[in-house]
């Protein structure tokens, strides 16, 4: 009898992956409160000690306050345990060891462990059930970055100290968005200058040309070689520099074209604004863009997670004076 009901509720009623995508939060808030009704009188428990439990297993200190994707994490996980009830929540994931320096990101808001397979809020990597994923902590100005969702450990941890190709080219993207020039560690400096010199006719693409990125190149070879936690590279010339990557022959992996591909597309409709989004509301600055993006023709890893987001900038290095200063304290 309970089998039936618990399989009616997980597959019939529950929402599936891809349905959870769509559904707005006032419907799953509802949707995890019967939830909770139903995993609790399986389970023969109180219904106040299963919400807990799910608020303990997705990360989530109130429900009422919870926002989108978090309702989404906890669906996920009532999901699971709807299917199998008796099955105890995931262990605490293992603490995990945080770069220092210029390639450190700041303390997650929550770390868990994925209740199913899923994709990361930031680089769109898949991620396995049982993987690592994590939150960071709300955007310091919240006018101009929205939240991030759940993303994969390397985005959480280590995407500073250890860029991919991809981590500089969405750091470019999120910076552009919210129109501000884009800052680069070090590490980052070293990946895109190795990756402007790869292909030795670069500089015969048109946007080279256009806007020669020679002095650029000399300025991200200083930066690596002076381990620079930041170096600033304006808007113009980080729109250069995704028109010349997309353009030249030496593009590696599928995944870095695709990106390039989706980064160019967007930046040709903030320009042109194909399906005429009316500027006098929106402006030219970043809820411009989000407009846009949001209302593409074309959607995109990008235009399905939003933004623009806070990526992180590396804090001022200590000075022996504060150091001094924080020990007399
Ligand atoms: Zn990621």
């Amino acid at each position: 009898m309970f089998e039936t009901v618990t399989l009616d509720i997980a597959t019939a009623d529950f929402p599936s992956e891809t349905e959870l995508a769509t559904v707005q939060a006032p419907e799953l808030a509802r949707l995890i409160e019967g939830g909770v009704t139903s995993l609790a009188a399986l389970l023969g428990k109180p219904s106040e000690k299963v919400r807990a439990q799910l608020g303990k297993a997705a990360g989530i200190k109130d429900f009422a306050s919870a926002d989108i994707e978090d309702l989404r994490e906890a669906a996920r996980t009532l999901r699971v345990r709807l299917n199998a009830p008796s099955v105890r929540t995931a262990p605490k994931p293992p603490r995990m060891q945080r770069p220092t320096g210029m390639g450190q990101l700041p303390v997650p808001r929550t770390v868990k462990q994925a209740a199913i397979a899923m994709s990361c809020g930031l680089c769109a990597d898949p991620i396995k059930a049982g993987e690592i994923i994590g939150r960071t902590r709300d955007p310091k100005n919240s006018r101009l970055h929205k939240a991030m969702g759940w993303l994969c450990q390397h985005c959480l941890y280590e995407r500073r100290e250890k860029p991919r190709r991809r981590d500089v080219l969405l750091r470019m993207f999120h910076h552009l968005f919210a129109n501000s020039a884009v800052d680069l560690n070090a590490h980052e400096c070293a990946v895109l200058r190795t990756w402007l010199l790869e292909d030795p006719d670069i500089e015969k693409t048109p946007s080279w040309q256009g806007d020669p990125l020679t002095t650029t190149v000399v300025r991200l070879q200083t930066s690596q070689q002076e381990e620079k936690a930041t170096t600033w590279i304006a808007v113009p010339t980080a729109r250069t520099i995704i028109h010349v990557l997309h353009k030249c022959a030496a593009v590696p992996a599928p995944a870095e074209a695709e990106l390039l591909t989706a980064i160019v597309q967007h930046l040709h409709e903030w320009d042109t604004n194909p399906q005429g989004i009316e500027r006098r509301r929106h402006g030219s600055g970043p809820a411009f863009h989000a407009q846009v993006l949001q209302t593409t023709a074309c959607p995109s890893v990008l235009s399905e997670r939003g933004g623009p987001f806070d990526l992180h900038h590396a804090p001022p290095p200590v000075t022996e004076k504060e150091t001094a200063d924080a020990d007399g304290a």
